[in-house]
């Protein structure tokens, strides 16, 4: 957890998030890092179980398997969370966390055929509550010779979270963002990715959310991280702060 807390420090210590465009390259380091001190990464194979006793955390069960551990970290949205939480003074402690809303966003990506312009990295359109991202500036190998991958995001108001009624007027909108910004873009597509809400916090940080701690008041050795925890900062900030703060508790 430390070479995580090391490989986000810079973006850490300037206070801004970490583009999500870049974590392909934190996992690559993440997962070298625990593999050369031993650590074992089981992909695909989530953990259906807490496993407690006597109010200590014993470990987990992940497909079908016992795992023992004197510590478990958990970074798992609320929804999952829910799974987990058997033990009863757990679901009594937890309980009033995992119930609220989730912050969502439109994305909208579209890969084009030629490169358009380039002298945009990033554009907020802070009037229609829009971001782009030029992510071939960020990542060339993503993106074919000449081409240009365009990431957008259009950050939706409360009422827009709820469902996905939002979708087409927010594509409209978007898309009259494109006609100003790539002229002519239509004629280049070659693949569209639209979803029409991404979860971006598993709690909305808003000034009167409950976020969930760091430690267990309940269950000693256990601990929590992610973006739905009381890590400070937005977007993917939390996720390195309270990762940061549980490394300090357990070192
Ligand atoms: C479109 C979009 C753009 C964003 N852009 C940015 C940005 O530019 N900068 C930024 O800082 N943040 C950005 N964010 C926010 C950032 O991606 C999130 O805040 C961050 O990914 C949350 O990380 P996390 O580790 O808490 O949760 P997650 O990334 O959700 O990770 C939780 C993991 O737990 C796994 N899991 C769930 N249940 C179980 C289980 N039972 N057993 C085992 N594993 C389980 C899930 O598969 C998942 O991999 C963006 C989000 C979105 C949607």
């Amino acid at each position: 957890m430390n070479r995580f807390v090391e490989l986000t420090a810079r973006q850490y210590e300037k206070n801004e998030p970490l583009s999500y465009m870049g974590y392909d390259v934190l996992l690559e380091e993440l997962q070298k890092a625990i593999t050369k001190n031993g650590g074992i990464i089981r992909l695909g194979k989530p953990v259906s179980e807490l496993i407690v006793e006597a109010d200590q955390v014993k470990g987990v069960v992940c497909a079908g398997e016992r795992h023992e551990f004197d510590e478990v970290v958990l970074n798992v949205p609320p929804k999952e969370l829910t799974k987990l939480l058997s033990y009863p003074s757990l679901a009594d402690e937890f309980g009033e966390y995992v119930n609220q809303s989730a912050h969502y966003v439109f994305v909208y990506d579209i890969m084009l055929s030629k490169r358009l312009r380039g002298d945009i990295g990033n554009l907020l359109d802070l009037d229609g509550g829009f971001y782009i991202n030029d992510y071939g500036l960020n990542n060339p190998a993503s993106v074919p010779a000449g081409g240009q991958l365009i990431n957008g995001l259009k950050f939706l108001t409360g009422q827009e979270q709820l469902d996905d009624s939002h979708a087409k007027g927010s594509q409209t909108a978007f898309e009259a963002l494109l006609h100003k910004v790539y002229p002519g873009w239509e004629k280049y597509v070659v693949h569209k990715r639209m979803i029409n809400r991404a979860m971006v916090n598993g709690i909305a940080r808003r000034t009167y959310a409950k976020l969930l701690p760091l430690q267990s008041r309940a269950v000693r050795g256990l601990y929590l991280v992610g973006d739905s925890t009381q890590g400070s900062g937005s977007l993917g900030m939390p996720c390195y702060d309270s990762a940061k703060k549980v490394a300090d508790l357990l070192s």
